[in-house]
Parts: structure tokens; C-alpha cells; sequence
């Protein structure tokens, strides 16, 4: 992976896995079930109204502290991650999300395994990459890709078990095989259902069923100038010598050059403008896409209304600089 962007984007992902996994642990965030109420950051997140039940504090002190300890940083928070996507997109599904790593390796795996990203592609992507290489499809990968979805599975239906009980408990019960009768049920479960969504369903989670992705598609969706993967038409015709390395490359199926409406999923990962500058190395005009926002990127969002603009002439400079 020599491209710098993908490279960050790899870490940031690799890192919010981690933290996925070890935030329970920490009592960084986690809800116990036992308690019956949240950790934050180390310390116990309660609304604490046992006050007021116990007539220690009156019913206005009791409402601030609703406001001030539930409302704020909920409201917050929600404030702050839709005007990220306002204005960058969906940031967070292609450089944070848990289950966005997890889709992108079994892409990657299928690809090896069967020449698809996903069992639902109707055709087989082309073996030649954009950097040139050649990848086959060979039955043999799915000796890895089975037994690493089994192990993305388990590892996901565990984390989200010590989000509810104390991550002490689950891991001890489970290195000492002393786990409860529900805490083995809900593994059970947990890891099937994630089998199955990971093999089967992984883009239709993140496309129709994950709220997260969907509220920030339409905050995106509501700034026509928001960035986005622009793509420059100007030199529409280099496409001809290429065999859409972009849509080929893209996790979320999509094609890059299409208007705004039909990119509502993009994940902002920029695997397709990576790959056009692969393809693209040798043009001193650089590649076709990258990302664009501000007036450059009503190129996209007006043509979902049927309209076309004049481009200002920079929008595509930088590109045409790096060469
Ligand atoms: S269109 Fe490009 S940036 Fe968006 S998800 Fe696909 S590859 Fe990533
Ligand atoms: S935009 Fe770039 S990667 Fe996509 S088809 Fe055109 S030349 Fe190929």
C-alpha cells in the first residue's frame, strides 16, 4: 500500500478497532447491565437521580442534572457527527467503522477466493489491478476467508456482550469455559448472525439497515457542496484505455463517476481516486477523480437535478500539480 492517504486510513481503522474491542475493558464506554447504568471514561455515568429519591435534591436540581449529564452530551455528540457529515460525508464508516474493516478484508478475501468483492456481484471483476498486477480467483482462499468470518463473527458478537456485563466477568468465564448458560446462548447467537451478515449481507447493512451510515448520508446529502469523489470530464476519454479500475476497486459496489444520488452510500474511503491515479500514473494530467468540495463539487450534486455547471477552472489543478 503505497499511497499515503490509504495508508492513514488503514491506521485510523485498525485503531478504532482496537478501541472497539478494548473500550469495555477500560470502562471507557460500556453499558452494564448489572449497574444498570453507563461507564464513561473511567467513571460511573449516572443521571444521579437517587439524589432526588432520596430527597437529598430538589426536583429543579434533579431536571439540570438530567440536561446537564444525559441531554448535553448525547445531543452533543449527535450535533458534532452530523455536521462532520454535513460537510466531509460518511468520514466515519470509511475511516472509523468496525464493521467497515470487516467488510472491506472479506472483500478483499472473496476477491482472491472467487473473483468478486461479494457473492452478489453478477460478473467476475477483471484480474488486472490498477497498479497493473494480476490477481486470480483460486478456490483455495476460502480456507482462510471461512475461518477468518467465523473469527470477525465471534470477536464482534463478544465485544458487543462486554458492552452490557462486565468485561471481567465474560473474559474470565470464558478462559475458564465457566460461561452462563444465556452469556453461551448469546454467543451462539450473536456469532451466527454476524456470520451470516458478513458473508451474505455486509453491503446491505451498511446500505439500508445501519441508522448511523443512513443519518449521515442525508446530512451529506443536504450540502451540495459538501466533499465528495468529483470526477474531472474534461478528460473523459483517458477512460476508454482503462477497465474501470474505479468501480472495480470500490467496497460499497459503487461507480465513482456517477452523479451525487447514485454515490448516497460512499463511505469517503477514496479507493476509487487511488486507483485512477494508478492507472493515471504515467499521464501528466494526473488521475480523473479525487475529492472535491465547495463550488468544485456542484459538478455532482446539481446533476442529480438535471442540471450542468461550468466547473471553475482549479478544481482539478492539484492533481495536474502532484505530476
Ligand atoms: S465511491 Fe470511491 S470513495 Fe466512495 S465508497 Fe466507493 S471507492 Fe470509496
Ligand atoms: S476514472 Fe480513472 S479509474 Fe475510473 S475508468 Fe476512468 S481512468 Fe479508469
Amino acid at each position: 500500500m503505497d499511497n499515503p492517504t490509504q495508508r492513514y486510513r488503514l491506521m485510523t481503522q485498525a485503531g478504532f478497532f482496537i478501541l472497539f474491542l478494548l473500550a469495555p475493558v477500560f470502562d471507557l464506554f460500556r453499558l452494564d447491565l448489572n449497574l444498570k447504568h453507563f461507564f464513561f471514561l473511567g467513571m460511573h455515568w449516572t443521571l444521579g437521580l437517587d439524589d432526588f429519591v432520596a430527597g437529598r435534591i430538589d426536583a429543579t436540581e434533579a431536571a439540570l442534572r438530567v440536561v446537564l449529564r444525559g441531554g448535553l452530551p448525547i445531543l452533543g455528540t449527535i450535533a458534532f457527527g452530523i455536521w462532520v457529515a454535513w460537510k466531509y460525508g460518511r468520514l466515519y464508516c470509511g475511516w472509523l467503522c468496525p464493521h467497515f474493516s470487516v467488510v472491506e478484508t472479506i472483500n478483499q478475501l472473496m476477491r482472491r477466493a472467487i473473483g468478486k468483492q461479494s457473492l452478489w456481484d453478477r460478473h467476475l471483476l477483471p484480474q488486472k489491478n490498477a497498479d497493473g498486477s494480476i490477481t486470480r480467483a483460486n478456490p483455495l482462499y476460502w480456507l482462510v476467508l471461512l475461518p477468518l468470518v467465523i473469527a470477525f463473527a465471534f470477536l464482534w458478537a463478544i465485544g458487543l456482550l462486554t458492552y452490557l456485563l462486565p468485561p471481567a466477568e465474560i473474559y474470565g468465564n470464558l478462559w475458564h469455559g465457566t460461561l452462563t448458560r444465556n452469556q453461551s446462548v448469546f454467543l451462539m447467537a450473536g456469532t451466527t448472525a454476524f456470520f451470516v451478515e458478513f458473508m451474505f449481507a455486509r453491503h446491505l447493512f451498511c446500505r439500508y439497515a445501519c441508522a448511523v451510515g443512513l443519518f449521515q448520508s442525508l446530512a451529506w446529502m443536504g450540502n451540495r457542496k459538501a466533499m465528495v469523489i468529483g470526477f474531472d470530464r474534461s478528460m473523459v476519454e483517458e477512460c476508454a484505455d482503462c477497465n474501470a479500475a474505479c468501480d472495480n476497486v470500490c467496497p460499497m459496489r459503487i461507480k465513482p463517476r456517477t452523479i451525487k444520488r447514485m454515490m448516497f452510500t460512499c463511505t469517503q474511503c477514496g479507493q476509487c481516486a487511488d486507483a485512477c491515479g494508478k492507472v493515471q500514473a504515467d499521464n501528466p494530467d494526473g488521475a480523473l477523480l479525487q475529492w472535491v468540495q465547495g463550488d468544485c463539487a456542484l459538478d455532482k450534486s446539481v446533476r442529480d437535478f438535471g442540471q450542468h455547471i461550468d466547473l471553475p477552472a482549479h478544481c482539478y489543478d492539484s492533481n495536474k500539480k502532484k505530476k
